[in-house]
This record gives C-alpha cells, sequence and structure tokens, in this order.
C-alpha cells in the first residue's frame, strides 16, 4: 500500500503531528462536554500552543519530503492520496502570508466573542466592523490561493475541495423552483401540518436520554469506539478510528429536536469508525470532505429517521421509556417528525426548506466576495432575500443575519457542504435501493447494518484518498445530481407516499 520511501518516510513524521491533532481533539471534547467552565483559561494557551506547533512541524518535518516526492516519483493511488491531501494543506501555509494566517486567527477569537454579544441583543452595528474585516481577509485569501473564475471558488474549496461557484450555482438552479413549488402544494394538501403540540410538551431528560441510548443500539453503534455525551451544541469528534465521540442536547421540551440530532451524528460517527484500518493515523484518516460528511447525517436522520417505517422500529422504543411520546400512533409520530413550516431559523429548518437558508446565504456571500455586496446592507438584503424564498421576514435581526457562527469564525465559503449533504443523501437512497434493496423494507426488518455496510464500502472505507468529485463518480457511476433529492422530495411531500 505505502512502499514508497519518501512516502513511508513522510508517514512516520506525520504520526508525530497526527498525535499533536489527537491530543488536540479529545481536548476539544473535554472543552464542549466536562471541563470546568475555569479550565478554558488553561486550555485556551494549551489548544494554541498545540496548533503552533504543529504548524512548525509540519513545515519543518513533513512539507521538504512532501515537495521532494511531488511530481519526481511513480506513486500507486494510496501514495498519491497522502501527497494530494498534504499537498493542499502546504499549499494553504504557503500561498497565505503568515501575517494574514495570524490576523485571521485573532479575528476569529475576537469577531466571534463581539458576534456572541451582537446577536444577544440583535445588534449589526456592534459586528459589523468585525464582519467587514472578515470579508476584507477573505477576499485577500482568495486572491492569495487563486482561482480560476470567481474569487469565491478559492474559499470554496478550502472546505470542499474542488467546489466552484459554477457548481453551487447549478446545485441551486432546479432546486429553488422545486422546493417552492413542493411548499406550495405541502400547504395546499394539508397532509405535513404547520405545527405540532408535541414541540411544546416537556419531556423527562432521563427517559429521552434511554431512548437516544436505545435507538444507537438498534443502528449497531459499537459502544467500544464511540461514546454518547451531552453538549449545548451536538457534534462528532473522530479522536481515532477506534473512538469517535457523539453528544446530544436536553432542552426540556420538543424531544425529537434531541433524537435527531443524535441520529444525525451517528451518521457522521459511523463514517469516522468505518475508515479503512490501513489508512489509521495516517493523512487519508477521516471523510472525504464536509458535504460528503454530512451526506452520512442527513441520510440517517433524514432519508431514515424521519421516514415512516422508522417509526414502525422506533415506537416500541419510545412506548417503553418516553412517557409523554405514548398515545400517539404511528402517523400521528411522523407528522410531528416532518412539521414544514417556513421559519426564520436555519438549525430548525425542515427539510423541505432548509436548502433555502443555504442559498440565501450562498447569494450573500458570493455577493460579498465579489464585491457586488456591501457588509452594510446585508440585514435589509437578508430580509429581502427570506422573504422572496420563504415568505416570511425575521422579527428581528438575532433571528436574520446575526443568527449563524459561521462568518464570525471567518468561515466564508462553508455553508454549501449542507446542501451538498443533503442533496448526496437522496442519491445515496437511489443507489442503496439499486443495489440492495428498497430502503423501507431494510428499515422494516431492522437490517440497519446492511445499510452501513453499503454506506462502507461506497464512502467510508476510502477516507480522504479520492477528492470528493472522484469519490462519488467512482462509487455512484455519476457525478453529484441535485435530481435525486428534487424525486425525494416530491414523493414525500407532494405525493405523500408513506415510506
Ligand atoms: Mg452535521
Amino acid at each position: 500500500m505505502f512502499e514508497n520511501e519518501i512516502i513511508r518516510e513522510i508517514l512516520n513524521k506525520y504520526r508525530v503531528l497526527w498525535s499533536l491533532s489527537h491530543a488536540s481533539s479529545l481536548m476539544g471534547w473535554d472543552s464542549e462536554t466536562y471541563m470546568p467552565s475555569e479550565g478554558v483559561k488553561g486550555r485556551s494557551v494549551a489548544s494554541a500552543e498545540l496548533a503552533l506547533l504543529y504548524r512548525k512541524l509540519f513545515l519543518q518535518d513533513v512539507a521538504p519530503l512532501v515537495e521532494k516526492v511531488m511530481g519526481a516519483e511513480r506513486l500507486n493511488e494510496y501514495e498519491a492520496g497522502v501527497v494530494r491531501v498534504l499537498g493542499r494543506e502546504l499549499e494553504r501555509m504557503k500561498k497565505i502570508p503568515e501575517k494574514i494566517q495570524y490576523e485571521l486567527a485573532k479575528l476569529r477569537v475576537e469577531a466571534s466573542t463581539v458576534w456572541r454579544g451582537a446577536k444577544a441583543e440583535g445588534n449589526f452595528k456592534a459586528f459589523e466592523p468585525y464582519l467587514t474585516r472578515v470579508f476584507e481577509l477573505r477576499k485577500e485569501t482568495a486572491e492569495y490561493l487563486g482561482y480560476k473564475e470567481h474569487p469565491y471558488d478559492a474559499l470554496l474549496d478550502i472546505y470542499e475541495e474542488g467546489l466552484t461557484d459554477r457548481d453551487v450555482d447549478n446545485m441551486f438552479r432546479g432546486l429553488v423552483p422545486s422546493i417552492k413549488r413542493v411548499l406550495e402544494r405541502v400547504s395546499q394538501n394539508g397532509y405535513y401540518p404547520r405545527t405540532h403540540e408535541l414541540e411544546g410538551v416537556e419531556y423527562v431528560k432521563e427517559e429521552l436520554e434511554r431512548v437516544n441510548r436505545e435507538v444507537l443500539e438498534l443502528l449497531s453503534f459499537p459502544w467500544s469506539k464511540g461514546r454518547l455525551d451531552v453538549s449545548a451544541h451536538p457534534f462528532t469528534v473522530g479522536i481515532s478510528l477506534w473512538d469517535v465521540r457523539i453528544t446530544t442536547r436536553y432542552e426540556g421540551r420538543d424531544f425529537r429536536r434531541s433524537l435527531f440530532s443524535t441520529i444525525h451524528e451517528f451518521g457522521h460517527a459511523i463514517y469516522d469508525m468505518n475508515v479503512d484500518e490501513t489508512l489509521a493515523m495516517t493523512p487519508l484518516e477521516g471523510g472525504a470532505s464536509l458535504g460528503v460528511h454530512e451526506s452520512q447525517s442527513r441520510f440517517w436522520e433524514n432519508i431514515v429517521g424521519r421516514s415512516f417505517s422508522f417509526i414502525t422500529v422506533l415506537k416500541p422504543i419510545l412506548e417503553k421509556h418516553l412517557s409523554v411520546a405514548r398515545g400517539y400512533d404511528a402517523e400521528e409520530l411522523y407528522r410531528y417528525f416532518n412539521v414544514v413550516r417556513p421559519s426564520t431559523i436555519r438549525v430548525d429548518a425542515d427539510e423541505v426548506t432548509y436548502n433555502m437558508h443555504i442559498y440565501l446565504r450562498y447569494k450573500l456571500e458570493r455577493g460579498l466576495i465579489g464585491g457586488e455586496i456591501k457588509v452594510s446592507e446585508l440585514p435589509e438584503l437578508w430580509n429581502e432575500m427570506m422573504e422572496e424564498l420563504l415568505g416570511i421576514v425575521p422579527p428581528n435581526l438575532s433571528e436574520g443575519v446575526l443568527q449563524d457562527i459561521h462568518w464570525s469564525i471567518t468561515a466564508v465559503g462553508y455553508f454549501p457542504t449542507y446542501t451538498i449533504g443533503n442533496l448526496l443523501s437522496a442519491q445515496l437512497k437511489n443507489a442503496l435501493e439499486r443495489e440492495v434493496g428498497p430502503l423501507a423494507e431494510l428499515i422494516r426488518a431492522r437490517r440497519f447494518a446492511e445499510i452501513t455496510e453499503f454506506m462502507r464500502r461506497k464512502i467510508h472505507k476510502y477516507g480522504k484518498l479520492y477528492p470528493p468529485k472522484e469519490l462519488i463518480l467512482k462509487s455512484l457511476g455519476e457525478p453529484m445530481n441535485p435530481e435525486y433529492f428534487a424525486r425525494y422530495l416530491e414523493e414525500k411531500y407532494v405525493k405523500v407516499s408513506l415510506l
């Protein structure tokens, strides 16, 4: 697999970097779960020092070897993968001047702190100078990194290798009108409600905890390699192939939020656990991209978790543990899980409206990077687009332009990866059904291991070996195609097929 002498040397040196990441991941997990609040004083220093040490060792020990082997040697697929992944990292370190990288790191901390306060008060003016600086620095970053057609391309590529503005534009072109049509039909036929009484009902946290654990067991979550804990914002962290941890949240009411967060993170975790062991502790460990990773979490959360057939296997678990869910029949639970309601908050959006939120952010950040939009115009443009896309206007800026953390941590070009995840999840459903059988039947028969095995074979095992576009083409026989998702919405929400 890894035979080239220089590649072997690279992998040896890389193991030290991997160990630093291992420690950082564990520290990051701890910060969000069990660290006492004052611990942050030491943790922030330790994390920053480890990040600096990573950079130093990368440039000193790994970079020269990567440059030596690049283009000069005949490499097999795995070796080429290592060089590709490390080469991207090196390119970014070298092309972006240290001064800019330092300022970005500093701004990330400052701007996100200011953003938190501004969001709480709904005060855009307080955040505006920081956001202006974020977009200035990101424009500069794009120029340093270089691009073919649009500066936004350079930023997209940071989060999703090879993704271009043209791809994103293609992705949304058919999708936006099709979502509009589905939304109209949903409100006409009235099957999927706009609200449900269970959204307001309080649950007993300990009861829901038992549900979450039993659902993970149903999905064959390997407890010997994973944990479930609690954090304010659910996340997954891959510490190694044999230690992948997820979190969920308990807000006290509307139990589906906790349940579907758990199932979502399960999708991320099982991906990280299933990467081929021969890639462990190498640069090829982990997921192909943010979009491909999100396809796994969304597949389990929405395509499996919110399906009618899943209710049939979930209901006995709810009956056993969760008193507030008792007395609701399968169809009523299904309607609760699939409430469709244009809402102002992205993270609360349903399957139908979610991608409209991404489209809005895409248009705005692309315009900002392209220089067609000024930061000062954002609040107004945001509200106008919200009205145009979903027919609602946020009641205040906290629920409008200030709602997401992303821009404050200088993540520009990140949002489209969420839509990639949604689109791919439907495409994977189609591929699974062609190869393994109807998903509804697999779910009813509790054949979850077969679903996971399909994903392992098609996606998980490769880790970062191929760039995302190549992986999809290779594994599914065609490029990403938004049609599958549009058809999925049509089937579920317009035809109301209870699958
Ligand atoms: Mg996710």
